[in-house]
C-alpha cells in the first residue's frame, strides 16, 4: 500500500487538471483494501475512489482521501461449453482486458475496445460504444462496503444497468468500492454487432469478420474521431444523449426533420446531444482555456492549463443554450468533483 499527502493528481485525470488530494492511498490487493476500510477511519463522505480518472472533472483540490485500487488480475472462474466466465480486478486497464480477451478469441468485448479507464469504473456508468454496453456481458460485480470493508456482490439484475447508468450512480452511490467484475464471454464468437455507424465497412476493409478485425476497426475509428487525452485533455462525451418522450419528439422532429433519433422503448426516444450542441453553435468554440472539440461537439477540451471551473462554466453555458433553444435538459456524463 502506498500512502501520500498533498498528492498531485495531474497525471491521474484525463482532463489534465492540476489539483492535489489531501491524502492519497493506492492499494495493491482486495484484502489490503478490505482491511483499510474495516478500520473505519476514512469518512466515506470524504473519500473518492479513483480509477483512470477518465470520467472525472476536478474543480479544485480534493480535501479528503483519494483511494486508487491497483489490483489487476484476470481469472477464469468457469469454463462452460459455449461460454467462459472470467473475473477482472478493478485496477486493470479496461482496454488491456479487451485485448486479453481478443487474443484468446473470446467474443463480447471487442466493440468496447479503446475506452479509457479501469475495469472498476466500467459498471458505474455501464460503459458503452458501437452498439454494445458492458452491462450486457457483466454477470456479477464484487464490492466492499465503504463503511466497514465488508465484501458483497451484485448480480447483473441488481446492478440495474441502463444507458450510461446503474444502481451505483443512484441508490448505491458512494456506498461501495468495486473490487472485481465477472463477465460472460463466448468461446466461439458468432454474433457480431456491426450495425453502428460505418463499423461494418471498416471491419471488412481489414479482412473477414473476427473479434480481432472488429477491435482493430473500432480502434481506427476512435483514433480518427476522438482527441487523445495525452495531447488534449478531455473526458470523452461530457453529456449523455437526452431521452425524450413522444410529445417532445413530435415537437422537435416537426421543426428539425434532420435531427438524429434512436427509438429506445415505449414512448422514449434518444436524441443526439452532439447534434443539439452543434446546432446551438458550440462546435469548435473556445472560451478562454476551455473549448468544444472541433470534430466532436460532445467532447469538451482543455486547451492548455484550464482549471476545472472554466470547463464546468463552459458546460453550463452549453446546457443553458440547448435548454433555451430546444427545451431539452442535458445531463452530465462526467463526474464533477
Ligand atoms: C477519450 C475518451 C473516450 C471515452 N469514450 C467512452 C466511450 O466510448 N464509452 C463510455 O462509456 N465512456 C467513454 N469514456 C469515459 C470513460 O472512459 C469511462 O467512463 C470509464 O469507465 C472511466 O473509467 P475510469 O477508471 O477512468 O474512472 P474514473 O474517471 O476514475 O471514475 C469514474 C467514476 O467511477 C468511480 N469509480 C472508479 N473506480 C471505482 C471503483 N473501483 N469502485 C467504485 N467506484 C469507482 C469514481 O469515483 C467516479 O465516480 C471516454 C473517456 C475518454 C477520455
Amino acid at each position: 500500500m502506498i500512502v501520500r499527502y498533498k498528492y498531485p493528481l495531474l497525471k491521474y485525470n484525463s482532463f489534465g487538471i492540476d489539483v492535489c488530494s489531501d491524502k492519497y492511498i493506492r492499494t495493491t490487493t482486495i484484502k489490503e483494501t478490505a482491511d483499510l476500510l474495516s478500520r473505519g477511519d476514512i469518512d466515506p463522505g470524504k473519500l473518492l475512489i479513483l480509477g483512470g480518472g477518465s470520467n472525472i472533472l476536478f474543480t479544485g483540490d480534493f480535501h479528503g482521501t483519494v483511494l486508487q485500487p491497483a489490483f489487476n488480475h484476470i481469472n477464469i472462474e468457469k469454463n462452460e461449453q459455449e461460454y467462459v466466465i472470467l473475473s477482472a480486478e478493478a485496477g486493470l486497464n479496461w482496454d488491456s482486458l479487451v485485448e486479453w480477451t481478443v487474443k484468446k478469441n473470446l467474443g463480447g468485448l471487442e466493440n468496447l475496445s479503446y475506452i479509457p479507464g479501469n475495469v472498476g469504473a466500467a459498471p458505474i456508468q455501464n460503459i458503452g460504444a458501437y452498439g454494445v454496453e458492458a452491462g450486457e456481458l457483466i454477470t456479477k460485480v464484487h464490492v466492499l462496503s465503504l463503511e466497514n470493508g465488508k465484501p458483497a456482490f451484485f448480480t447483473a439484475r441488481k446492478c440495474m444497468f441502463g444507458y450510461r447508468d446503474s444502481v451505483f450512480k443512484n441508490e448505491l452511490k458512494g456506498k461501495y468500492l468495486i473490487t472485481k467484475v465477472e463477465l460472460r464471454l463466448r468461446k466461439t464468437p458468432a454474433e457480431f454487432k456491426l450495425a453502428y455507424g460505418n463499423l461494418e465497412k471498416v471491419v471488412l476493409e481489414k479482412g473477414k469478420i473476427t473479434v480481432r478485425t472488429i477491435r482493430d476497426a473500432v480502434i481506427k475509428i476512435r483514433k480518427e474521431k476522438l482527441p487523445d487525452p495525452v495531447l488534449t485533455g478531455n473526458a470523452g462525451s461530457f453529456f449523455k444523449n437526452p431521452l425524450i418522450n413522444i410529445n417532445k419528439y413530435n415537437e422537435l422532429i416537426s421543426k428539425y426533420p434532420e435531427m438524429p433519433v434512436w427509438e429506445t422503448g415505449a414512448d422514449t426516444y434518444k436524441i443526439s446531444a452532439a447534434w443539439l450542441i452543434e446546432k446551438a453553435g458550440w462546435k469548435g468554440k473556445r472560451e478562454g482555456r476551455a473549448g468544444v472539440h472541433e470534430n466532436h461537439a460532445l467532447v469538451l477540451v482543455n486547451l492548455g492549463r484550464a482549471d476545472g471551473l472554466e470547463i464546468l462554466e463552459l458546460s453550463r453555458k452549453i446546457s443553458n443554450s440547448v435548454q433555451t433553444m430546444f427545451g431539452v435538459e442535458l445531463t452530465r456524463e462526467v463526474k464533477v468533483v
